[in-house]
C-alpha cells in the first residue's frame, strides 16, 4: 500500500469573491511507504499547501488525499491521519512548548493520551535518535538552530508517526545545522520511516530516492534526482536551479574543461578536478 496517495487534488485559498488563489491545481501522486521523497519548487508553487494537505491540516476542495488508505476528509480518521503524518516546520523557535527539553518532547505523546511509563521511554528513545539525549534536562532556548530543529524532530517522532514531512526545516539553519538535520532525516528513513523533504536546497534533494518538482500548483517533473536535474532546460523553465556542483561542472565544460556535465555531488567534482590538475 502507498503511504500517501493524492488523486486529482485541488486546493484554493478564497480571500474574497474575486480573489481566489489556486494553490494546488490537479495533483495526483503516490508515495511509497519507506521512501525518501524530496519536493522542490519556486516560491508559491504550492509546497506548503501540499504539506498541510498530507496530514489533514487542510482538506482538498476537489479530489482525494489518502493516508494509509484513510481519506483525510473522513472525520472519523482525522486523529489517525494526524498521528500518522508528523510535520517539522521552518522556524525552530516556534515549535518549542516547554522550558525543559524532556517536557517539550513529552508534550506530543501526552496529548495523544499515552501512559506515563511509555512516555518516559519514548522521550529517551526520541532524544537518542536525534543525538540529543545528553541535553534531556536542559533548556531548549540555549541550543543552536540545528539542535533546536533536531529537538522539533524528536518531539514529532515521540508520537511515532509513520511519515515525517519537513517543510523547509533547514531554511533558517547554518550549513552545520542543515547537515545535522538531514543526517537525522536519512537515519530515520533507513529505519523505515517515510520522509517527505520540502527544500530549496537542491543539494538536499540529491540524496532523495525521488524528486518532485512543482510549478504553479502542478507537478512539473518527477523522477530520480539525477535524472530530473540533468534536464537543464526544464529545470530552468520551472524556475529552480541545478545543484552548485553541477552548475560549476557545466561552466567548466563551456570553457573546455571536460569534467562531465552530469556531475551532481561536490565530492565527485573535487575528485574529477584533482585528476585533471
Ligand atoms: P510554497 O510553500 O511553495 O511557497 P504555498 O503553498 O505556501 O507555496 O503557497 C501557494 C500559493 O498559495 C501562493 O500563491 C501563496 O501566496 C498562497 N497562499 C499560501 N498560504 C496562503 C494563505 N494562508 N492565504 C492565502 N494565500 C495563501
Ligand atoms: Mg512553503
Amino acid at each position: 500500500m502507498s503511504a500517501i496517495e493524492l488523486e486529482n487534488v485541488y486546493y484554493s485559498y478564497v480571500l474574497s469573491e474575486d480573489n481566489i488563489i489556486k494553490a494546488v491545481r490537479g495533483i495526483s501522486l503516490k508515495i511509497e511507504e519507506g521512501s525518501f521523497v524530496a519536493m522542490v519548487g519556486h516560491n508559491g508553487s504550492g509546497k506548503s499547501t501540499i504539506a498541510k494537505l498530507l496530514n489533514g491540516l487542510l482538506v482538498p476542495d476537489y479530489g482525494k488525499v489518502r493516508v494509509f488508505g484513510m481519506d483525510t476528509q473522513d472525520k472519523e480518521h482525522i486523529f489517525d491521519v494526524r498521528k500518522s503524518v508528523g510535520m517539522v516546520f521552518q522556524n525552530p523557535d516556534n515549535q518549542m512548548v516547554a522550558s525543559i527539553i524532556e517536557d517539550d518532547i513529552a508534550f506530543g505523546p501526552e496529548n495523544l493520551g499515552i501512559e506515563r511509563e511509555e512516555i518516559i521511554r519514548r522521550v529517551d528513545w526520541a532524544l537518542d535518535k536525534v543525538h540529543m539525549l545528553e541535553h534531556k534536562k536542559g533548556t531548549p532556548f540555549k541550543l543552536s538552530g540545528g539542535q533546536k530543529q533536531r529537538l522539533a524532530i524528536a518531539g514529532i517522532i515521540a508520537m511515532k508517526p509513520k511519515v515525517i514531512v519537513f517543510d523547509e526545516s533547514t531554511a533558517m539553519l547554518d550549513p552545520q545545522g542543515r547537515k545535522e538535520v538531514m543526517e537525522v532525516a536519512h537515519e530515520l528513513n533507513k529505519e523505515g520511516m517515510t520522509v517527505i523533504c520540502i527544500t530549496h536546497y537542491m543539494e538536499e534533494a540529491l540524496g532523495a530516492d525521488r524528486l518532485i518538482v512543482l510549478n504553479d500548483g502542478k507537478i512539473a517533473l518527477d523522477g530520480k534526482p539525477k535524472e530530473v536535474f540533468s534536464q537543464y532546460e526544464k529545470i530552468k523553465e520551472n524556475k529552480i536551479h541545478v545543484p552548485l556542483a553541477t552548475k560549476i561542472a557545466i561552466s567548466l565544460d563551456d570553457i573546455g574543461v571536460k569534467v562531465g556535465k552530469d556531475i551532481m555531488e561536490k565530492d565527485e567534482l573535487v575528485d574529477k578536478l584533482c585528476q585533471l590538475l
